[in-house]
């Protein structure tokens, strides 16, 4: 498709302004010395770039998404009609107390439904993502050792199944990494663990489900361990969509928590919107908490605040489309949500493990990890081919290569929003690809054929992005 530079002509435009009524003013020394190369569109062709360029990706609302760990679920509108109203958008964060009540109690509402909902005590909104949320949380971890004199306490242990971001955080946050195995179930290793905590212990980083979409049986005894070690428990909630209203983090052992609002709790991400990370701990934790809280109908900061980790009150509309979707759902909605979620996994899960060998043949929870590994020895098609061929079969691929401990890994998450039609649509492709790439292996690497942009080379597009048009003259 053209960019919108190369559908532009001089002189076209789309906005008219009505003659000056006010002096003109110009000022003596500009500050650039060439006026800057805006395009020169008139509104049909903004129309029609812009209307081109969303059919050239693809979102939930194109269809099946099953991005595992992502949890792409469907964004109710009616998300967007609370979130869209005046009342909201209009407020300023400096606004008098008394003017913003509403908003306050919108604060004070969502902390309470997500302090019931993962057994925490409170909950600061500023983080503005999952991962910001678990720098936030190391913090609180930080500062709570700190406060002990316990400066020793240097090291987050972490599991190899872990999502990227644990590790990036507990570096980012000041903090040692220590990495410990997985167990041949997928499992942390209680004897690894063992041998892993210690004086510098400052805590461990965990999901549950797991990053192969299995509940750790052991969880109790995990965060056990730690705490007798003298360390604290983070929980990674991005994978609560599995468990919200079953089961609670609080109730494991966890003393500090994030969820992912734009997963769990259905607002959009990706390139679909901001994010909201929010970071909720434990009475003794919660002096510690950066920002300022909605409290009975006032803002307040913490005793011993760790300060700020963003502006003001975090993206306070992501915030207002979360608390809409709960309450949408309802009490009886937040765990069937859960077990939906976890019916379509084993659904689909089920439908495909004799073609598709599952890396762990659990019952698994809101998703599944698959493994190609032996496709590839035996065929030399890999978890990227197929990947491509479903993208030629109309739907988004799983989550390709991770969890890094899976060999030829796609991890797929379902979500609950699926209706069965879909994933039995879904099932179908994935069978009839892998017909097509025992049949024609050689084929496998040509996808995808159908797509605007093929098979991008991946870590030139990663390390030099083009991001600016470069004008011919
Ligand atoms: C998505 C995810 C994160 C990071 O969350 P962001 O909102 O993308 O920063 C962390 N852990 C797990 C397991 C995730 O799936």
């Amino acid at each position: 498709m053209k960019l919108v530079f190369e559908r532009s002509r001089a002189g076209r435009k789309t906005a008219y302004f009505p003659a000056l009524d006010v002096p003109a003013w110009k000022p003596e020394t500009p500050l650039r010395a060439e006026a800057p190369r805006l395009p020169e569109l008139p509104e049909t062709e903004v129309d029609r770039h812009y209307t081109e360029l969303s059919k050239q990706t693809y979102g939930v609302n194109n269809g099946f998404y099953p991005l595992g760990s992502c949890t792409m679920k469907y964004n109710p509108k009616i998300n967007e009609d609370m979130a869209a109203l005046p009342g909201f958008t209009g407020l300023h964060p400096l606004q008098p107390m008394e003017t913003v009540q509403g908003a306050l109690q919108v604060m004070e509402d969502i902390e309470k439904y997500l302090c019931e909902i993962t057994g925490m005590d409170a909950m600061t909104l500023q983080p503005a993502a999952g991962a910001h949320g678990e720098f936030t949380g190391l913090l609180l971890i930080k500062a709570y050792h700190k406060s002990r004199g316990d400066e020793k306490r240097t090291k987050i242990i972490v599991p190899d199944s872990a999502h990227g971001t644990n590790p990036a955080s507990a570096a980012m946050a000041g903090f040692e990494v220590i990495s410990i195995d997985s167990d041949a179930h997928g499992f942390v290793d209680l004897d690894a663990l063992r041998q892993a905590v210690g004086e510098n212990t400052a805590g461990l980083m965990l999901t549950n489900p797991n990053t192969v979409g299995l509940f750790d049986p052991h969880i109790l005894e995990i965060t056990q361990i730690v705490h007798e070690a003298g360390g604290l428990c983070y929980y990674d909630g991005a994978n609560l969509n599995a468990v919200m209203g079953i089961a609670r983090p609080g109730d494991m052992g966890f003393d500090v928590v994030h969820l992912n609002l734009h997963k769990t709790f259905s607002t959009p991400h990706g390139g679909g919107g901001p994010g909201s990370g929010p970071s909720g701990c434990k009475a003794f934790l919660a002096e510690f908490l950066p920002g300022m809280r909605a409290v009975d109908g006032k803002l307040e900061r913490a005793s011993r605040s760790i300060g700020d980790v963003r502006g003001f009150y975090g993206n306070f509309l992501v915030v207002v489309k979360a608390l809409t979707y709960i309450l949408t759902i309802g009490a009886a909605g937040v765990p069937e949500t859960a077990a939906n979620a976890v019916l379509n996994a084993n659904y689909m899960k089920e439908k495909l493990k004799d073609l598709y060998p599952m890396a762990y043949d659990h019952v698994c929870m809101h998703e599944f990890v698959m493994s190609l590994e032996q496709m590839k020895k035996e065929n030399g098609v890999t978890a990227m081919d197929i990947a491509k061929a479903l993208l030629d079969g109309g739907i988004h691929p799983p989550t390709m290569y991770f969890p890094l401990i899976v060999h030829e890994a796609l991890m797929v998450e379902p979500t609950e929003t699926e209706t069965k039609e879909t994933l039995d649509e879904a099932v179908a492709l994935f069978r009839q690809i892998h017909e097509e790439a025992l049949r024609h292996p050689e084929i496998m690497a040509e996808k995808p054929e159908k797509t605007p942009i093929r098979r991008p080379d991946e870590v030139l597009a990663a390390r030099s992005p083009v991001i600016r048009y470069a004008f011919e003259d």
